[in-house]
Parts: C-alpha cells; structure tokens; sequence
C-alpha cells in the first residue's frame, strides 16, 4: 500500500523522524484554515502518488492567508501525470540550506536491507543514479545485524555531507532504518532530507509503501486505507476478498492457487501474450467466487479474452463450471472465455458447460495449459 506524502509523515511521526506541522485540507477553505493554523508562510502540497509535483506546480509557497487560499484553489483539481489533486497538506514553510536523499529498501538479491544516502537530494535519485552515480552512497545492511548509529554516521561521512549535517542526519537515519523495519515498510524514503540554516535536519517529504502481508500487526494501518489510490480493479476485488493483482496485458487469468496462476502468467507470455492480471481464486473456491472473479476481470477494459486454468484439487470442477455459468448469466462477458478444466470432478464440470448450451464464441475448452494458452493468445492478439 503506497501512503500518500502526509500520511507517510504521520508514519514518519510515529518513530520521531521530524516533520513539519500541518493539516491535510479538501477544499479550499479548509486548506486556508490549516494554514492560519500553521502559521505563516506554509507551503501548500498537491498530495497524488506521483513524483515531481514541485515541477509540476503542485507545490506552492503562501506568505499570507490571500496566497494560501490563491495556491489552494489552483493546486485542487489539478492533473498532475493524470492523477486528479483531491487533497492538500499545508505545513509551515522550511528554509532550505541543502537538500539530501536517504532510502531504505529491500535487495532481494544480496537478502539484505539497501539504504541509498546522497547530498544530491531534492531531484529525482533515477536521474543522480545516471548522471551521478558517484554521488549516491549504497549500504547493505543484514536484517540480523541492523544498522548502528556508528555505520549510519560513516555513510553520512562517505556521502560527504557537511558536518553540521552529521548528527542530525545520523539521527534520522536510524530512525528511518527502524520505521522501515519495525513499521514493515517495502520503501521508506525522504527526498528531500533538508538541512535547515538552523543547523537541523528534517524530512520535507515521505515516501513511504508498507508491505501488506505485515498488515495483520498493524491495525493502524486502517487509518490509511480509503484515501489510497487503488487500481479501481484492484478495490473491486478487495472487496470480493479476491488475490488480485492488476497488470498491464490483455489476456484476463483466473486460477486456483498461487502456483498455478503463476505458470499460466508464464505460459500465456511464453506463447506472445500478455497478462491483464494475476487473480488466484484459492483451493475450494464455489461458483459465486468464480462469479465474482469474472466480474472483476470483465470490469478491465484492456481484456481482451480470459484463460480459465483449474487444476481441481480441493476446488471441485462442477462449482467452477457452475460460476461460470452464473456469472454468464450474472453479466455481459466482453471478452470470450479460455477454459482448461482438470482434476476434481472435471468431467462433471465439462458437461456442466456442455449442458448450458454456452456457444463456442463465448467459451471453449482445451485439454492442456499450453494448448488453452495458444487459443486465449490467439484471440486476444486477433
Ligand atoms: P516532489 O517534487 O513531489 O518530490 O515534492 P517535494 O515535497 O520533494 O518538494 C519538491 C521541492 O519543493 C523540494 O525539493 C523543495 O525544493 C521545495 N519545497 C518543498 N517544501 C518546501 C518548503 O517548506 N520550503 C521551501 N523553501 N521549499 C520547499
Ligand atoms: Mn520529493
């Protein structure tokens, strides 16, 4: 789940990273509002999940209630890379000695925590990775070891930050390493990191996405939900307590078991196609689940055909069949159906299909994956 800039902040709180105060804002005036209690000059913030709304005019300095509202009415409903402005977080205005980048996230394969450090902060890392590469200071850290204050001070020394930067940023930095593991995050990254004229060191922004398999422990996560901006698909079939997972290709997947819905992503690209998505619908799956599954994948305008791969286990062949049958009778499939069916009660379930009368336009079957594969390719690339 990516947070968005102010709630990565609240998170940020929770471990005492510093942060400017502020309040999060709708509408107009209640953006002006949060200012007058901010205190000026604020900075009024764009919240979308997207990089560079400075750039893109999303992030505002106000010196006075006439410019914060002003700012306020130009940044919402703005179109940031197509992410509509719903939101903005007002926060008291920093000054801005130097800006650095820190992140933390995982290296799945060293197996170990990556922390990137750099006094090239403010711009997007990507284009210091190329331009740069020199300027950005990558540290392996193993999960058993974690990271001492003593190393997060050398990699402040070897990034070359000033030293009046070092306490400071040391200090963060280990915060930051603790939010990212005790807050289960995937990413926890601030860009910039500031320091101030002050001397202090402070998070200006918060990029923060948790990892939600870990949100059985965090029942505080709840607070972030709702505002996030999932995938539509994605919400739906949260909603139908469905393992989705939305992608970017045509061909719509249902099958039963994470394993198999992997090979038949493997499978449909091995012979030229693409996946619409990732859906698993479980062991002992019945019919309204595959009901539910193929509502969902008929909601993705980018499908083109669907590949139903059922190896019957647990899940029985005559309750797939039957879901399919409600769910052609429940909704208009936009796109034909792919079915390879086998295992448990499988001839049962063929029959089922057969017995439905169901013309060959909207579903067919195939003995085999592979075979299934070629046909739902096939159509999906006519
Ligand atoms: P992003 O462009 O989406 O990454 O948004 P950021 O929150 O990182 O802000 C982008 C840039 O706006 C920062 O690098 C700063 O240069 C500037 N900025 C943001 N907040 C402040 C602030 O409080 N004071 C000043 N002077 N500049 C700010
Ligand atoms: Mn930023």
């Amino acid at each position: 789940m990516d947070l968005f800039e102010y709630q990565g902040k609240q998170y940020f709180a929770r471990y005492d990273i510093p942060v400017s105060p502020g309040g999060p804002a709708d509408t107009v005036d209640e953006a002006v509002a949060a200012a007058n209690a901010a205190g000026y000059p604020v900075v009024v913030k764009a919240q979308v999940q997207v990089g560079g709304r400075g750039k893109a005019g999303g992030i505002k300095l106000a010196d006075n209630e006439a410019e914060a509202r002003q700012h306020a009415e130009a940044i919402l409903g703005m179109d940031i890379k197509g992410h509509v402005v719903k939101r903005v977080w007002v926060e008291n205005a920093s000054d801005i000695e130097e800006e650095y980048y820190v992140s933390f996230t995982l290296d799945r394969a060293e197996k170990k925590h990556l922390m990137m450090l750099s006094r090239e902060g403010g711009v997007e890392i990507e284009v210091v990775a190329e331009e740069n590469p020199d300027a950005i200071i990558k540290l392996h850290i193993d999960p058993v070891d974690g990271l001492s204050a003593d190393v997060a001070r050398q990699a402040c020394i070897d990034a070359n930050l000033p030293e009046r930067a070092i306490d400071g940023a040391t200090d963060i930095i280990v915060k930051l390493y603790r939010c990212y593991t005790e807050g289960d995050c995937d990413l926890a990254e601030i860009n910039p990191l500031i320091l101030k004229p002050t001397g202090e060191v402070h998070a200006l922004d918060a990029k923060v996405t948790l990892d939600g398999n870990a949100e059985y422990r965090h029942p505080e996560w709840e607070a972030f939900k709702g505002l996030t901006e999932m995938d539509e698909r994605e919400k739906m079939a949260a909603e139908k307590d469905l393992q989705y997972i939305g992608l970017d290709g045509t061909v719509g997947i249902i099958a039963n078991g994470a394993g198999l819905a992997m090979s038949t992503l493997d499978v449909v690209n091995q012979v030229g196609g693409s996946a619409a998505n990732f859906l698993d619908i479980g062991g002992g799956a019945n019919a309204d689940v595959m009901a539910g599954a193929l509502e969902v994948i008929n909601f993705d305008e980018n499908v083109k055909s669907i590949f139903i791969n059922i190896f019957g286990g647990i899940t029985r062949g005559e309750e797939v069949a039957k879901g399919i049958v409600e769910a052609l009778n429940r909704v208009e499939l936009k796109a034909p159906i792919v079915i390879r069916l086998d295992g448990t009660n499988a001839e049962e379930g063929r029959q089922i299909l057969l017995d439905a009368g169901i013309p060959e336009s909207k579903l067919r079957s195939e003995p085999t994956m592979l075979a299934a594969a070629k046909t739902v390719v096939g159509l999906a690339n006519a």
